[in-house]
């Protein structure tokens, strides 16, 4: 099964990639997890992308259609992958029809998960992670059950990305309404786009999300 996660930043698309990896056994690909790894190894991609990520606008089409069209072929994709944050432009959703295409691969559903403006900017100025295990998190929303401790590893280190501050957050949902919705139409036209209501509950947007994908 092939599932793109579509929505603004905060929109809970990395929450449920890794709830849905969990219960189905698909892969999480997240291109900014990609990214962040690239830049944190200071590899050429990741120099390239940095100066993009930290101002909150896109990264080329270019290096993110090339990452995602190497990482498909790997052998954990064989049994299927769920797209977090890729495609945001129309290009990247035109490259990735052609790479699946090629490969024989169908895509099985797009899944909008819809958030006001205000909620957004709470939950990604909120939102931390394990450093050990990479297990989300948030200042209000979803607490570790003992404070300070990670559910899933038990570390006590956790990290908050640079980005996630007001400023930048502007740029990105900037960009989101700029150039990431027009992929929305494009999606809706081939009839491939569901939606969910993202201001509900965690569990009841993942009930939601085996919803569409069980219909
Ligand atoms: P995205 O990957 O779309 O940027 P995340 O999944 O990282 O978004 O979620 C952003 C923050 O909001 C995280 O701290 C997460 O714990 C929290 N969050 C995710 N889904 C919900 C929800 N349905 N209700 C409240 N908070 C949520
Ligand atoms: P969020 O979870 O808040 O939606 P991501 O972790 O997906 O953010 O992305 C962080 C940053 O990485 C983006 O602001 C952008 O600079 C870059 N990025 C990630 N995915 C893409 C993509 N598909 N195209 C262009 N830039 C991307
Ligand atoms: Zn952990």
């Amino acid at each position: 099964m092939i599932i793109i996660l579509f929505g603004p930043p905060g929109a809970g698309k990395g929450t449920q990639a890794q709830r849905i990896e969990k219960s189905r056994g698909l892969v999480q690909l997240s291109t900014g997890d990609m990214l962040r790894a690239a830049v944190a190894a200071e590899t050429e991609m990741g120099k390239a992308a940095k100066a993009a990520m930290d101002s909150g606008s896109l990264v080329t089409d270019e290096i993110v259609i090339g990452i995602i069209r190497d990482r498909i072929q790997e052998e954990d994709c064989k049994n299927g992958f769920i797209l977090d944050g890729f495609p945001r432009t129309v290009a990247q959703a035109e490259a990735l029809d052609v790479m699946l295409a090629e490969q024989g691969l169908n895509l099985d559903a797009v899944i909008e998960m819809k958030v006001d403006d205000e909620a957004l900017v709470d939950r990604v100025c909120g939102r931390y992670t394990c450093a050990k295990c990479g297990e989300g998190y948030h200042d209000t929303n979803l607490k570790p059950k003992v404070e300070g401790v990670c559910d899933v590893c038990g570390s006590t280190e956790f990290t908050r990305r640079k980005d996630d501050n007001p400023e930048t957050f502007g740029s990105r949902l900037q960009a989101y309404y700029a150039d990431t919705a027009p992929v929305l139409p494009y999606y809706a036209d081939k009839g491939t786009l569901q939606q969910v209501d993202g201001m509900a509950a965690i569990d009841e947007v993942a009930a939601q999300i085996d919803a569409v994908l069980a219909a």
